[in-house]
């Protein structure tokens, strides 16, 4: 599903970090879910960059706090992914945004449900360590908000 190598920085040990190779064909969040469970990532960030041929993305309306999801099937490149990595139920919770570019180099984006891929899928991912970012569902937004 994914191949990895540990990134070591001096003598540094403030943090983990992983270069993160998912393999062809992949779902994006599926496999870093998976990597997240396997290292025990509590919290952390990710950033990244690959080629896809499907996203769905996920828009949430304030106004009537209705979720409106939008899939583009075509070949597309990761022109950036980035997002953060904490936990709900004690499942790892990604929340992450993605920006790619289309054949006409026109790009879509936003708040990304899933992503599959066809060709690479180069990420970096940091590991914060001890520390617990827990998120709660809040009522007001109906977003999953941190629950410091
Ligand atoms: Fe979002």
């Amino acid at each position: 599903m994914y191949k990895y190598q540990k990134v070591y920085v001096n003598n540094s040990e403030l943090n983990d970090r992983y270069v993160l190779s998912i393999d062809n064909h992949e779902e994006i969040v599926e496999a870093l879910t998976r990597f997240c469970k396997e290292k025990n990532i509590t919290a952390g960030k990710v950033e990244g960059i690959g080629a896809i041929n499907e996203a769905t993305f996920r828009f949430l309306d304030p106004a009537t706090k209705k979720y409106v999801d939008k899939t583009f099937r075509e070949q597309m490149e990761i022109t950036n992914l980035t997002g953060n990595i904490s936990q709900k139920d004690k499942e790892p919770y990604l929340h992450i945004h993605l920006t790619c570019s289309r054949r006409d180099y026109t790009c879509v984006g936003g708040h990304l449900l899933s992503a599959r891929i066809n060709g690479a899928c180069e990420l970096l991912v940091t590991d914060f360590g001890l520390t617990k970012l827990k998120r709660r569902f809040d009522e007001k937004t109906g977003l999953n908000l941190y629950d410091f």
